[in-house]
Parts: structure tokens; sequence; C-alpha cells
């Protein structure tokens, strides 16, 4: 959508201005460029964009403008963007399984970095890749329980395989590395530490040393008010990681956050329809929409509700029932959330840090879906 032509100072200033009756994501370009700066300063290696969480073009832009230089990307459609958008960056394309007609479209876009992580695709790719300055990832996965998404269950070679994928990489004359995904919304620097060591092993199994590790994404963005994630201590985490599991054979680092890169910079206005017999609240978005999300990875706390004037509501909160506009029965936040007790029809819900997973999965499902990007200078 890019950037709106307006750029208000803040949500309310729109809000009270247009009394909007569909949803509107607030981006707030400062913010994005502050959280890239973040990363590149803090992460010890290069840092990518995992464009499938926000493809919007203008957060791509911003992304270059603070001075990102690699996107993660899964199909022709995304590269094509970044081609037009961004057109110096690297392409990593790490969609393990590809179509022949993607990886011609690939090859024709520059690509050197792919991941894989089985034979059938390996094959393809050494048929139709031109090793010479080209890098194939061996993408593998630990057995993992308890991850709000189990990113193990689609992708990833098991360590005995990838063992082998990444010696016949490096047979074939492609630049060998290795690649991985903890989960997402992952808090605690040992999501990362165990596959750190795992992929050492597989490297000395392998008898290859490799040239870069890519750690994934699963960085945390901040969703409930009691618990902010503190990124400099996952990042020191991995570094010291990959020291003790590596020592003198230390791969460069990649990391492809989505959610922490994103999340912070937007917010979501969605209007109140109708508080039910003084119960239930209706919003004009929901788990088909920009709250797409939520229903499995939980709820997001950080709210803040606005009257139509403007005025912040600051009842006591009440924990509510809060359902989407659909006349589907699962359209409906994850648990009870705590909403002031004066919440009203026509007021509006702020959902701050919902910029991942959210426009890039809003639907059209029965007739709602529509949404305004609009961009202001601050979210608060
Ligand atoms: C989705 C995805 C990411 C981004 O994950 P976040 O949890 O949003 O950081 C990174 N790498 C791969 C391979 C992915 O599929």
């Amino acid at each position: 959508m890019g950037l709106s032509k307006t750029i208000w100072s803040k949500p309310a200033e729109y809000l009270t201005r247009t009394q909007p009756e569909h949803p509107v994501m607030f981006f707030a370009p400062g913010v994005l460029q502050d959280t890239a700066r973040r990363f590149i300063d803090g992460f010890p290696g290069m840092v990518t964009y995992a464009v499938k969480s926000n493809p919007d073009e203008a957060v791509i832009a911003n992304l270059a403008a603070a001075g990102l230089r690699g996107f993660d990307v899964a199909s022709p459609a995304e590269m094509l963007m970044i081609r037009r958008l961004a057109p110096e960056a690297a392409m990593h394309y790490n969609n393990p399984v590809r179509a022949r007609s993607e990886i011609a479209v690939a090859v024709a876009l520059g690509v050197k970095s792919w991941a894989v992580d089985s034979r059938s695709e390996l094959a393809k790719l050494i048929e139709m890749v031109p090793a010479e300055g080209a890098e194939i990832a061996v993408r593998f996965k630990l057995p993992v329980e308890g991850a709000a998404y189990n990113f193990g269950a689609k992708f990833g070679a098991t360590q005995e395989l990838a063992a082998e994928l990444l010696a016949r990489v490096a047979a074939a004359g492609f630049i060998p590395s290795m690649t991985f995904h903890p989960g997402t919304q992952c808090s605690d620097p040992s999501a990362w530490g165990a596959y750190i060591h795992a992929a050492a092993g597989i490297a000395r199994q392998a008898g290859v040393r490799i040239a870069r590790l890519n750690v994934g994404g699963g960085f945390p963005s901040h969703r409930l008010n009691g618990v902010r994630p503190d990124l400099g201590a996952i990042f020191a985490g991995i570094g010291a990681a990959v020291d003790k599991a590596f020592g003198a054979d230390r791969p460069a680092l990649v990391c492809e956050p989505g959610r922490a890169m994103v999340a912070e910079s937007f917010t979501l206005a969605a209007r109140v329809k109708a508080v039910r017999d003084d119960e239930h609240v209706f919003l004009n978005d929901g788990t088909y929409g920009n709250l797409d999300e939520l229903p499995v990875i939980g709820v997001i706390d950080r709210t803040e509700v606005l009257a139509p004037c403007g005025t912040r509501r600051t009842g006591a909160p009440r924990p509510r029932i809060v359902f989407g506009p659909t006349c589907d029965s699962v359209d409906r936040l994850p648990g009870a959330l705590d909403l002031p007790v004066d919440i009203a029809e026509e007021d509006y819900v702020l959902f701050h840090g919902l910029g991942a997973y959210s426009l890039a999965t809003n639907t059209r499902f029965n007739g709602f879906g529509e949404v305004a990007l609009e961009t202001v200078l601050a979210l608060h």
C-alpha cells in the first residue's frame, strides 16, 4: 500500500478527524528504522528481513533506507518486489520446496543463496542453479515440544540427512552453509543454543567447514505489558553459543527476523461495533482480519481505548470476551481481554505492536477485511 499521503502526528489525530468505520493500521517509519538499527548494530552478523511477516512496500522501503542489505524471500512475487524496491539487496531464497518455474525466476533475478532440506529439492538446485558463487544452506530441525508453532513439522532435515545433504552441496561445488528456524516469539536464548550446537555436530559429521550459519528468525516482539523482550541478551547468547560450538571454524552469521523487526512499528485501531448487553465487545476487526494470529500465539494486552473524541478511557479494567465482525464463532480473541469498564459503542481499541502477521494475512471473509494504512510520526 505504501505510505499515506498525509503524515499524522499520532493515531488519535486521524481517528478523531475522520471517524473511520473500517480498521486502520498506523505505521510509524521512525520506529521501524530504529528497530532495524538495533538489529544491525546488535546482531553479530548479517541482518535480513523475513518479507512474509509484513510485505508492505513502505516497510521494505524503510528497511532498505535504514541500511538493511538482505531479504528472506519465499516466492517470485516477493523477489520481484524486492528487486524493484531494493535492487542492490541480497535475496535469500529460503523456501526449501520450489517449483522448477520458481527456481528459473530466482536464477534470472540473480539469487545467490538458497536453502534446502531434501534430496529431491537439492537435485533440482544442482541441475538448475549455476554453482559459481552460489550458496546452498542445509536446513535442519530438532525435535521440539510445546512451541506455539512447530516449524519443524513442515521443513527441516533430520541431523543424519542434513549431514548427507551438506556433503553433497560441497561436492557439487556450491558454498556450503546451514540454517534453521527455532520457532517464533522465542524469548529464551537457549532456543537458539541447541540448534547452534547441533549445527556444529552436523558439519563435523559431514566433514565440511560451513561458510555461514543462518540462525533464522523467531526473535520476540513486545506483546504483553508485563514481559519486555531482551534482544541484546539473545544476540549475546547466540554469539557465545557459536564461539563455543565452532571454535576456530566459526562461520559468519545471518539472521532473518520478521516479527521482531516489524511488529512494534504498527498499531491497529479497531472500532467497537457494539457492547452486547453490556457483556461482549464486538470489534470491526478479528481473527479473519488483522488479529488472525492471536488464537495461535496468544492475545496482545498492549491496548488502549479511545472515545470517538480521542479521550482515553480510564475506567477500571474488566475482562471481556471480544468478538470480530464475521458470523463465524471462531472469530473471537483467545481468553478474555482486560478493557476499561467504561468502553462504549463507537470507541476505538488500539492494539500496539501489531505489525507482524496482521496485514499480511488479512482476509475478505464475510465481506469484511477493508483496512486503511496511515502513516504517523509516533504511535502513542
Ligand atoms: C517465517 C520465517 C522467519 C521469520 O520468523 P519470525 O518469527 O517472524 O521472526 C524466518 N525464517 C524463516 C525460514 C521463516 O519461515
